[in-house]
């Protein structure tokens, strides 16, 4: 290896620093020179007037200091044209005019889509799964979901606290794309009554049934974690016609949003004053837990020694516990396992 790369790609998640550090510390302790390539793939495809805006010498100074920094040093960004070929080969001729012998991707799925193409492009890549939404099937752990797991038990507990001070239910919208995992590990962390994910269909009749049985039991604060894509497996409900009937019309384009559900569950539940809040990004630009931090320095350590053993084309994980590795094309494949048995138990209140 004369040098290796490291880009962030997607969205950002906490731990993508301590990750690249982790790498730099790693290519130091090898002798490698480390190269952070700016926005994903975009510094590949040299888009700034400014070399420096697109790839940087990442000395070991200059990246102790941002380990425990949310947010990635690095930037990300999408970059569609790296789906074409003829993007592609701009960024393998950027690559051999800098005499990077091997990558570094930190990122999900997509970012690993783009550096497997890397790979076949005759360019060693090693991904390490960077994305809060833990969407990965070949992994038990991506950087950064316990982190965004931990943010948004810290809110709900704040949420249940006041909603027991006033009676009032509550509906906590969380992050997590297509995925629930947030949502359910959220919610039984905190002892949440009520959770909708995107992989267990799920009717607003239903859920209204089971928080009008909460109230009639007493339980009047009631917290219903809802994960941002829930609305994918919600079966027909005509949002416009029940709001219109109610006496308040909305675009019946619009997904059905924490602020929506609070506000039909108030009405189908006797007027019960549901409180909505959307966690948004405090998940994303958080501080890295310990365990996000600790993985990212595995990873990064692991990834810079396949690159120098001559082992390439693979993605770092966490399985049974243990940091490991397999091939990128077998990893695309793993379908994602949700947990129905833990859903089923935090809604069998
Ligand atoms: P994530 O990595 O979090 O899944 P995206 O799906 O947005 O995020 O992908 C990040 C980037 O990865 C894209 O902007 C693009 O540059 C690259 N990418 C995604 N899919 C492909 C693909 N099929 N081929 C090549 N590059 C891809």
């Amino acid at each position: 290896m004369r040098k290796i790369g490291v880009l962030t790609s997607g969205g950002d998640s906490p731990g993508m620093n301590a990750a690249v550090m982790s790498v730099a510390r790693s290519a130091a302790l090898y002798n490698i020179p480390l190269i952070g390539i700016k926005r994903g793939y975009n510094g590949l495809l040299r888009k700034s007037s400014n070399i420096h805006d697109d790839l940087q010498e990442l000395t070991l100074d200059l990246v102790l200091d941002i380990a425990d920094e949310p947010g990635t040093y690095l930037r990300t960004a999408r970059c569609d044209e790296f789906r074409q070929l003829e993007y592609r080969e701009i960024a393998v001729r950027t690559l051999k005019a800098m005499e990077i012998d091997g990558l570094v991707v930190i990122g999900g799925d997509g970012s690993f889509n783009g550096a497997k193409c890397l790979c076949e492009m005759g360019i060693p890549c090693i991904g390490i799964p960077g994305t809060i939404d833990n969407d990965l099937g070949y992994t038990e752990m991506s950087l950064g979901f316990d982190t965004a797991v931990n943010v948004c038990v810290d809110a709900i507990r704040k949420i249940r606290a006041t909603s027991r001070s006033h009676d009032r239910p509550a509906v906590v919208e969380v992050m997590g794309r297509h995925c629930g995992d947030i949502a359910l590990t959220a919610a039984v962390s905190t002892g949440s009554e009520i959770v909708i994910v995107p992989e267990v269909p799920w009717t607003v009749e239903s859920m209204a049934l089971k928080l009008q049985s909460q109230l009639t039991k007493g339980n009047f604060r009631a917290t219903i974690v809802m994960a941002e894509g829930c609305y994918e497996a919600m079966a027909p409900f005509n949002l416009y016609k029940f709001l219109t009937a109610h006496g308040k019309p909305c675009y019946p384009e619009e997904p059905m949003s924490a602020v929506r559900f609070a506000s039909v569950m108030k009405r189908m539940c006797g007027g019960a004053e549901a409180r909505a809040t959307v966690i948004g990004y405090v998940q994303r630009g958080a501080e890295p837990t310990a365990r996000d931090s600790a993985f990212a320095f595995e990873a990064g350590n692991l990834a810079v020694r396949l690159l120098r053993d001559g082992i390439s084309n693979q993605v770092i994980g966490m399985q049974k516990g243990r940091v490991m590795y397999m091939p990128i094309m077998e990893a695309l494949k793993c379908k994602k396992q949700f947990n129905t048995t833990l859903y089923d138990l935090v809604n069998s209140l």
